[in-house]
């Protein structure tokens, strides 16, 4: 049991050393030199062998971006004597950027002084550009599962959490809060008559004229549900909102979008029918009930003949 079985020779250490993947080096910590460095590097990174002398050519050989951190986080756990691991970007003699791990064990000599750095690069840019392609998908996949998929609007999701949102901030600052919900006018005969993929085409050419009528920056156009839309109107009052609104009915009027089966003698053309609602959330008490209030001003449109806008102020005042 006391002594191991095996006796491997210098030359089994260098073989097994200067055949793995990894790149074995190992540099003597008062010199800050390297007193040895595996010609795998060469492979690796293209820079010769020999050229590894000092730690210089090590720092100086890292992406601009790594350099200060990994010298920082490498030199404080060595002094304490810790191993350790670092991922980093290193310099090809082509110009381009390997990504490396370095994992380094602290060698002690018997008094406890640091003595040498020996450690082991290994060449991990395959990983790192599955962690970034899995990082790109999660990105985009987030993305998507804000998005309308038809108009590439925001959907009803992000429509809620934005509205949340823009409530709470008006409640702070004691700013006006208005929204518009939208509805187009006898879409169901539009269907009908056109078909649905027509429909879906009408649908996000009637997106486009929304996106374009909310101007500000923090204006958000969402697709509400089927063919109908809102519209949040953050720092916007009354009078504002009515002016955004009515530049929608006309948006649409003037794309003149034929709909040959609108019922009556109406204009053969799609409209849609708006309602308009402002409030000041610290006096209003309840955000579905200003969504619920807007919704009533949308069917109050309707009511009146459709393609045009309705605003609670408005009814309030008759
Ligand atoms: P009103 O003027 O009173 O609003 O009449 P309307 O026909 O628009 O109202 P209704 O709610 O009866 O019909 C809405 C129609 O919208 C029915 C539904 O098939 C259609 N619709 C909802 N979502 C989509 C969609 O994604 N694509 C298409 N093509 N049609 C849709
Ligand atoms: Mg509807
Ligand atoms: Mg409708």
């Amino acid at each position: 049991m006391s002594s191991h079985p095996y006796e491997p020779d210098l030359n089994t250490y260098r073989t097994l050393l200067e055949s793995t993947k990894a790149i074995p080096w190992r540099i003597d910590w008062q010199t800050m030199t390297f007193s040895y460095m595996g010609p795998q590097i060469e492979e690796v990174l293209g820079w010769e062998q020999g050229s590894w002398k000092g730690i210089d050519d090590w720092v100086s050989r890292m992406h601009p971006d790594d350099q200060a951190w990994v010298v920082d986080f490498c030199v404080s756990q060595s002094q304490s004597g810790v191993d350790h691991e670092a991922d980093y970007r290193a310099l090809t003699s082509d110009g381009e950027y390997v990504w490396i791990r370095d994992v380094v064990h602290v060698v002690r000599r018997e008094d406890g002084e640091v003595e040498a750095l020996v450690g082991f690069m290994f060449d991990i840019t395959e990983r790192k550009q599955n962690e970034q392609e899995l990082e790109r998908l999660r990105k985009e996949l987030e993305v998507l599962s804000f998005q309308d998929g038809l108009t590439e609007l925001g959907n009803r999701r992000l429509f809620d959490q934005v509205l949340a949102r823009e409530w709470g901030d008006a409640r702070r600052k004691h700013t006006c809060l208005s929204l518009i919900l939208v509805d187009v006018d006898h879409f169901k005969q539009y269907n009908d008559h056109y078909g649905h993929l027509a429909g879906d085409d009408c649908l996000k050419a009637i997106a486009a004229e929304l996106q374009k009528a909310a101007v500000r920056p923090r204006d958000m156009v969402a697709r509400f549900g089927g063919e109908e839309f809102a519209i949040i109107l953050p720092e916007t009052d009354a009078a504002a909102a009515r002016v955004v609104a009515e530049r929608c009915r006309a948006g649409i009027e003037s794309a003149a979008i034929a709909h040959s089966a609108v019922p009556g003698d109406k204009p053969k053309q799609v409209t849609i029918s708006l309602g308009v609602n402002t409030c000041l959330p610290s006096a209003c008490s309840d955000i579905n009930e200003f969504l619920d209030a807007t919704d009533r001003q949308m069917y109050a449109a309707k009511r009146q003949g459709r393609n045009q806008v309705a605003c609670a102020d408005a009814i309030q005042a008759t």
